[in-house]
């Protein structure tokens, strides 16, 4: 099979009958063999019946429906599971992605050599309250991935060689770092190609503005587990032997001072009056804290069963 389309949707019933059609126009104006995996996102709307109609007239649609809403992430993952064509394509199913990208996005995966690519929806056609967050969260995202070339990590317009997604793991709200997750995973040859949007027809976005939040705390946590995931003393240790060596300069002084003032007799140094009493104190502890949850987290990698799971590129 050539070509699996990954559909997550979550009410959305009114939009899939027109993109069902115009999937199906230029899956066979191309003449690729296909699926089409919808996720039914736990809809409260007639989504699920929608597509159970859907799939009665064309053989290829297959549908997966949660039993409740787990949001786009835990979607695309069920839709990466099951997706068998060589080249794996998501898009949203608000018709805001243009199925006609379909035939160059493959192109690219299969002659281009890509292991991933993105869309990037250079012209957009959002409100400004969410492009201008969007391009200093780009921007952030291209900084800590170090995925230079990408504009656009969070277009939902995705290509992937069907190796790819059998080998990340999209969880939580991670489907906006799916090129990192990629990349972590060693698939570096990550491409772009501007894409077509559309302002949404039917209904209305599924994310406010906690996305930019999430989308941050989200960014961090990837960041910690790539660098620091099974080695978190690294990190911890160096922060409190930190913490403990300001400590230690700081009761040195009090205690040298203390001293100048025992001998001195117009000299007077109360310690719980300095700054530096407190300083020593206070980093001190948090050096300790930070060795301790160093020492928590090295046991918890430990652990885990994922402490040994490499990803083999090639054996003889
Ligand atoms: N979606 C989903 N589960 C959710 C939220 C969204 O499956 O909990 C789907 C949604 O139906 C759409 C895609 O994810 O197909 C992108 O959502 P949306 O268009 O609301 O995002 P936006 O375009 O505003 O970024
Ligand atoms: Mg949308």
């Amino acid at each position: 099979m050539d070509i699996s389309i990954v559909i997550p949707l979550f009410n959305e019933a009114e939009s899939l009958p027109e993109l069902t059609q115009w999937i199906q126009r230029v899956m066979t104006q191309n003449n690729f063999s296909y699926e089409i995996l919808f996720i039914n996102d736990g809809s409260t709307d007639n989504s699920w019946e929608v597509i159970q109609n859907l799939s009665k007239n064309d053989p290829a649609i297959h549908g997966v429906s949660f039993s409740r809403n787990y949001g786009k992430s835990p979607a695309l993952n069920t839709g990466f599971r099951k997706a068998q064509g060589d080249v794996v394509i998501t898009m949203d199913a608000d018709l805001q992605d243009s199925p006609d990208e379909i035939p160059e996005l493959y192109r690219m995966i299969t002659s281009e050599g890509y292991d991933l690519v993105s869309g990037w929806k250079k012209k957009r056609y959002d409100p400004l309250s969410k492009t201008i967050p969007t391009k200093l969260f780009n921007a952030t995202a291209r900084k800590v991935s170090g995925i230079r070339n990408l504009h656009d990590f969070n277009c939902g317009l995705k290509a992937y060689r069907n190796e790819v997604v059998k080998h990340i793991e999209v969880y939580g709200d991670m489907h906006r770092y799916i090129p990192y997750l990629a990349k972590n995973a060693g698939y570096t040859r990550i491409g772009e190609k501007v894409v077509h949007h559309q302002a949404r027809k039917y209904g209305s976005t599924k994310f406010g503005l906690d996305r930019f939040i999430n989308g941050y705390l989200d960014l961090g946590t990837l960041w910690f587990q790539t660098k620091f995931g099974i080695k978190p003393m690294h990190l911890f240790g160096l922060l409190g032997s930190l913490m403990f060596i300001v400590g230690f300069l700081a009761v040195i002084i009090v205690l040298t001072l203390k001293c100048v003032s025992i001998c001195s007799e117009t000299y007077h140094f109360y310690a719980t009056k300095s700054v530096y009493f407190y300083l020593s104190l206070a980093c001190m502890i948090m050096g300790l804290q930070f060795f301790l949850t160093g020492f928590i987290g090295e046991l918890i990698t430990r652990n885990s069963p994922e402490r040994n799971n490499y990803l083999i590129a090639e054996e003889f």
